[in-house]
């Protein structure tokens, strides 16, 4: 087969609803390219049909390709063994639930040809999610874009194309804790953003529950700040000074003969409000250390549990390694 100039990116999780229209969609949308197109669909741990209706599609259709893990390792995961996977020179990273509306593609083609190396799409405005999303997202996005070491769009999802050039960069990255839109913020290279209108999720429903809303924007700003232990010591250091000026005061008023009356109170307050405040510090540096723990062990990202329409299927479970992938070698990729 020759080899794709374009590689699409599908995480799927729990899909199986929309699995035939997304499908049919992308043969549409593949049909207007101009070269060559693989699919690579990522299964992450599905408990319903959705494996067995991509698999399907995947025998009907040679350029969908499918793995699937051994279990749900996370939608960053999904999408990174996907751009492991891919072959293309372009590799857009594209939502299963047609939230990211196909047509859009064609545009970030455009910008790619003009020379951009990463087209993200720029959400303009989100149809049908509930106010408590956007709203949390806006005040995230606005917190990261503050204090983050990068670069950060406000308003950008995984929806992006990015170049060979980009991807190979972000393919060193092999981070546990992974906040994929930040990391190709910090990759760099010409970037450029295509707004675009978010729709309503075209069947099922959203998988990203609070925890995992959480989890992701805790990546981000862990990811890529040290804001919070900054405020950890500023905040030390302020109670610090505020109790030194505290001791004057009462050294002072001592000398000068008022007599303070010892307040329990006040004393109690101070104990109270100060263990609090130590363990809030101990549990953000704690946070980090977790996160440096989970670096050392080197696990790898996700596990493979068997992978369809690629040149080199692996039967069993396989094996991410750190060797090969610095060497650019996949384990999928000939
Ligand atoms: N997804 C995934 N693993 C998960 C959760 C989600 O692969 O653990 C996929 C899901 O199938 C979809 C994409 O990630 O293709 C975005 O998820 P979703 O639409 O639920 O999130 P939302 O659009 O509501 O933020
Ligand atoms: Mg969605």
């Amino acid at each position: 087969m020759e080899t794709a100039k374009y590689s699409i990116v599908i995480p799927l999780y729990n899909e199986e609803s929309g699995i035939a229209v997304l499908v049919a969609k992308l043969q549409e949308i593949m049909a207007q390219f101009d070269g060559p197109a693989e699919v690579v669909m990522v299964d992450d741990g599905s408990k319903d049909r959705t494996f067995e209706l991509a698999l399907e599609a995947s025998e009907k259709d040679p350029r969908f390709k499918l793995i699937q893990f051994s279990r749900n390792f996370g939608h960053q995961m999904a999408i990174t063994a996907g751009m492991d996977a891919s072959s293309g020179d372009a590799v857009i990273i594209m939502d299963a639930d047609l939230q990211d509306p196909p047509h859009v593609v064609l545009q970030m083609i455009e910008k790619w040809k003009e020379g951009y190396e990463v087209v993200y799409g720029l959400r303009e405005h989100r149809q049908g999610e509930r106010l408590f999303k956007t709203a949390t997202a806006s005040v995230f996005y606005g917190l990261l874009h503050r204090i983050a070491d990068i670069d950060t769009p406000v308003d950008v999802g995984d929806f992006r194309l990015v170049d060979r050039k980009a991807l190979n960069a972000f393919l060193q990255m092999r981070e546990n804790n992974r906040y994929v839109r930040g990391m190709f913020s910090w990759v760099g290279f010409r970037q450029t953003g295509v707004p675009y209108v978010r729709e309503e999720r075209f069947s099922g429903k959203t998988h990203y529950t609070l925890s995992k809303m959480v989890k992701l924007a805790s990546n981000g700003i862990m990811g890529f700040s040290t804001a919070p232990l900054r405020l950890a010591l500023n905040t030390g250091l302020f109670l610090a000074v505020a109790a030194v000026v505290y001791g004057i005061v009462a050294i002072t008023l001592k000398l000068a003969g008022v007599s303070l009356v010892p307040g329990y109170a006040s004393l109690l307050f101070a104990v109270t409000f100060l263990s609090g405040i130590q363990l809030a510090v101990l549990g953000t540096v704690g946070l980090y250390v977790g996160r440096i723990y989970d670096e050392a062990r080197q696990r790898p990202l996700y596990i493979v549990r068997e992978s369809h329409g690629f040149t080199h299927d692996k039967e069993g479970p396989v094996l991410w390694s750190p060797a090969a992938v610095q060497n650019g070698q996949t384990m999928l990729r000939p």
